[in-house]
Formats: structure tokens, sequence, C-alpha cells
């Protein structure tokens, strides 16, 4: 479970977010929607402690953020974020990074370690692409060799800045997919996502943010039954294809 409690962050003492409380479940799928700019990035970086907050507290499994080393954190949270230049190195080097939190001081992988990068590898398909430069790759395999990356990394929670944005429709419902699948695997997700009918059918619960602030944390119908997506955008929408729950679509358009 993660915890924020009265959080406050910001950047240069200004706060961005304020007021927020939120206790994440162990295994769900989160995604956060907004408009732009209003702090969803920076709810992440929070949680993640990449970004220290002004004030509050965030708890991990009961226990404080900040009593946790660097290192120990980097085995309990993985962080992909958003905008990331693209590395000269081979896929399986990329992948082996997510090891590097259980190197000793030498840095040599062990063979533990490399088993585990192959089965990452394996996991999201990318066999074929093992020794090939990511320079190489389309950008919806290079996404799949970061989420290999951060497979390797073994964390229980993983933090995801809009995952499949600047994807086709093909990759982006992959990348769904294999989020799915990191939650069977007993993991937390955590993410960004700017499509609201992905982040309404994929998410176990929706964070929707307004100014800095939570306006509604709740499971995808009662966020979308609350009519709150519709004020905060300033748009209708609705759901389509009525039945199976699993099948729920959603539609949106301007007011
Ligand atoms: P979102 O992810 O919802 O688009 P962000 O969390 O990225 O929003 O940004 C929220 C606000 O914080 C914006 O007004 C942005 O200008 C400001 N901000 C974001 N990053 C920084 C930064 N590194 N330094 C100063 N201000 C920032």
């Amino acid at each position: 479970m993660i915890e924020l409690i009265n959080v406050s962050s910001g950047y240069n003492k200004i706060e961005i977010i304020k007021n927020i409380n939120i206790a994440i479940e162990e295994g769900s799928i989160n995604a956060i929607i907004g408009k732009n700019g209003c702090g969803k990035t920076t709810l992440l970086r929070t949680a993640s402690n990449l970004l220290k907050p002004l004030r509050g507290e965030i708890k991990i499994g009961g226990k404080d953020i900040t009593g946790f080393t660097n290192k120990e954190l980097a085995k309990k949270i993985s962080f992909l974020p958003q905008l990331r230049s693209v590395p000269d190195i081979t896929v399986y080097n990329l992948v082996m990074h997510g090891r590097y939190p259980y190197l000793g001081f030498s840095r040599t992988p062990q063979r533990q370690d490399k088993k585990i990068v192959e089965k990452a590898i394996k996991n999201m398909n990318l066999e074929k692409y093992i020794n090939k430069n990511v320079k190489e790759l389309s950008g919806g395999e290079r996404q799949k060799v970061y989420l290999a990356m951060v497979l390797a990394q073994n964390t229980d929670i993983i933090f995801l800045d809009e995952p499949t944005t600047y994807l086709d429709i093909n990759h982006q419902l992959e990348i769904l997919e294999i989020i799915k699948k990191l939650k069977q695997m007993g993991k937390t997700i955590v993410m960004v996502l700017h499509d609201l009918g992905n982040a309404l059918s994929y998410s176990d619960k929706i964070c929707l943010m307004e100014k800095g602030e939570i306006a509604i944390y709740d499971t995808p119908q009662t966020v979308f039954k609350s009519r709150e997506i519709d004020r905060v955008f300033n748009i209708l929408s609705a759901q389509v294809a009525a039945g199976d729950e699993a099948k729920r679509q959603y539609v949106f358009c301007l007011r």
C-alpha cells in the first residue's frame, strides 16, 4: 500500500499539488487523469520520491518513505518518465539497467541477474531485438524495452508517466495489456494516462485531478457516474456497448 497523507509538493517552494490524501491498494491499476498542467506528473514524481514533498507524509507498506535508503527504494519502486532521450545502447544492456539496484560494489551482473534480464526480454516478446541498438527500434518496441527494464527491476510498485503517448492504437493496447499482466503478477501500477477511455477501461481506480488537488479517487464506474470528468474537462461523456463490465467503452464530446 502507498499512502500520501496531507501532501503538498511543487518546485522552488511553490505549491503545485496540495492536500493530497490517497491510499493506493496493492496489486491495483491506478490512472491519474486531469487537464494539462493540473499536477499529474508532479503527483507521480512526489509519490515515487523523485520530488521531496513540501509538507505531508508518504508511506510504503506503512513505513515512511524517508526511512528507506535509495537502494532499498529502488527495489520497491520503479519509475518510467515520459520524455526520454534515446540512449545508444543494446536492448540487453538497457534492460540490465533494471538490475543495478541489486548489483554489488563491483557492479558486475551475476548469473541470476542475466537470467532475470533474459526472462524480462522474453516476457515482452523482444527476443529478436536482444542485441539490437535501442535507437533502431520503433517507439512501440522501445516502450516495451523500457517495460522489460522495469520488469527486471522487479519492484512491487511501478509508476508510469504516459506510457502510451505517441504510440499507434495497436501499440497503445499492447502496452495496456502488458500493464494488466504486471497487475496479475501482483504489482501495483500508478500511471498518468491522457486517453480517458483507456483510463476508464483499464484501471481499477481513477484519480481525477483538478488544479493540484484530487477531485475524486474511486472506481471507473463511480467516477464516470459522478460526472466529475465532464465537469473538470468541460465535456460530455457517455458509455457505450452495455452488458459485461469488461466490455464497457466510453465516448466523449465537447459540450
Ligand atoms: P501535468 O502532468 O498535469 O500536465 P505537471 O505536474 O507536469 O502537470 O505540472 C504542473 C505545474 O507545475 C505546471 O504549471 C508546470 O508549469 C509546473 N512545473 C512542472 N515541472 C516544473 C519544474 N521542474 N519547475 C517548475 N515548475 C514546474
